[in-house]
């Protein structure tokens, strides 16, 4: 680094935690304020099943999607490691590969799944078919509901709420300032706890769907989540199922929890999750495993994905030299748009933004 920067960053979500963190451990000083309270986030973040899964969603999604988030699966391991420090519970990380099934009568679905991302990858991608005893042998717990499952390496999954608040106590701990229930504008005479724009070195915009009124191109896509616990049955990979109607997954969680996600509604509704949503989410598990009746409900939530219109992240570079504006440096970096692909882009997206911003500081 040449220099320390006084850096401010509106939204602590999963970008503005992320990227607080990255800058401190480079040495800068950051200061981190959400319009929420951070212990109770209202985070897309919050809400997501935090799946790193770039072969699932490459069928989904552009191919630049699916090289990022095989990236980012490269940078996660190391940040898992540096944050699970010893005296301090370990947030959980796996990359265990995800299951996809289909039941007999939907098997066409899984099917064009398959072909898909074969045409997407080539047919050299290493997704490969497994038959019900190869399923016995990796996922025993929901063998006798399928004839035929389809196995997909590298993909991972991690405990989203332990590492947000991992995050927390590490931006804490290296003394960044965090600065809860502060909504932040960019109007000419904002301020950022009590400092104009222009006190900053620079200001990273990470307020996700908060940014909508000053981004028009920005919606948020609403999806919904439940979240059950049980003991009766035990699951060693995130399970997709595939059905004509919807796309549903579980992912376990340490504790002998789950969930089940999640809904994709275009709607900027926050409001609390449908009755249709919950049958729907329900007759997934119980699908999976008739013993998922037994499990009890802990949590419905229901989110916005902050997304622009073709789904794919953005990062707004407005670095103005103290040269042509007055004497005063005023860099603002919008970064949004990670609609459902927060997790399987973030750290691709926050390496991106600090080799720029270390360009930019020792050419100036
Ligand atoms: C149901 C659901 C499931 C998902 N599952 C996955 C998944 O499995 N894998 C995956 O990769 N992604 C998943 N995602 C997507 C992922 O959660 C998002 O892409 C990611 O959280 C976006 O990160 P962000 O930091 O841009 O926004 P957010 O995480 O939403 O954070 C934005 C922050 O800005 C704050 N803020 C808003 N307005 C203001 C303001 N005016 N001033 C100050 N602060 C403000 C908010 O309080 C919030 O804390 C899922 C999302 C949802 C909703």
């Amino acid at each position: 680094m040449s220099h320390q920067l006084s850096i401010a960053i509106a939204g602590a979500g999963l970008l503005g935690r992320l990227l607080a963190w990255r800058l401190l451990k480079l040495g800068h000083r950051v200061r981190l304020f959400d319009d929420g309270d951070f212990q109770h986030s209202r985070s897309a973040a919050h809400t997501a099943a935090a799946m790193i899964s770039p072969l699932s969603e490459v069928v989904v999604s552009e191919r630049s999607i699916y090289d990022m988030g095989v990236r980012s699966l490269g940078i996660w391991p190391g940040w898992i490691e540096e944050l699970n420090v010893p005296g301090r519970p370990a947030v959980h990380y796996a990359a265990p590969g995800s299951v996809v099934v289909a039941h007999p009568a939907d098997m066409a679905e899984l099917e064009q799944f398959y072909s898909d991302l074969n045409f997407h990858l080539g047919a050299d991608n290493n997704a490969r078919w497994l038959d019900r005893r190869d399923l016995q042998a990796i996922e025993p717990d929901i063998a006798d509901q399928f004839d035929r499952a389809l196995y997909l390496p590298d993909e991972a999954y991690l405990d989203n709420r332990h590492l947000l608040d991992r995050l927390l106590e590490e931006i804490r701990a290296l003394g960044g300032e965090c600065v809860a229930h502060q909504p932040i504008d960019f109007s000419p005479d904002a301020k950022m706890g009590g400092q104009t724009l222009s006190g900053f070195d620079c200001i990273f915009d990470c307020r996700g769907v908060g940014a909508r009124q000053s981004e028009k191109n920005l919606r948020g896509v609403r999806g919904e989540v439940l979240w059950v616990q049980t003991d009766e049955v035990q699951l060693h990979h995130p399970v997709r199922l595939m059905h004509p109607r919807y796309k549903l997954y579980i992912v376990p969680k340490p504790g002998n929890r789950f969930i089940i996600g999640a809904t994709e509604i275009e709607s900027q509704d926050r409001s609390p999750v449908s009755v249709q949503s919950m049958l729907e989410l329900c007759s997934a598990l119980y699908t999976l495993n008739p013993a998922f009746a037994e499990a009890r409900i802990l949590e419905l939530d229901a989110n916005l994905r902050p997304s622009y219109w073709h789904n794919l992240p953005m990062i707004e570079q407005k670095w103005v030299h103290p040269q042509f504006n007055n004497g005063e440096m005023q860099n603002i970096v919008r970064i949004n748009g990670l609609y459902r692909h927060g997790y399987l882009l973030a750290p691709t997206v926050v390496e991106d933004v600090l080799a720029r911003l270390t360009e930019f500081t020792q050419t100036h």
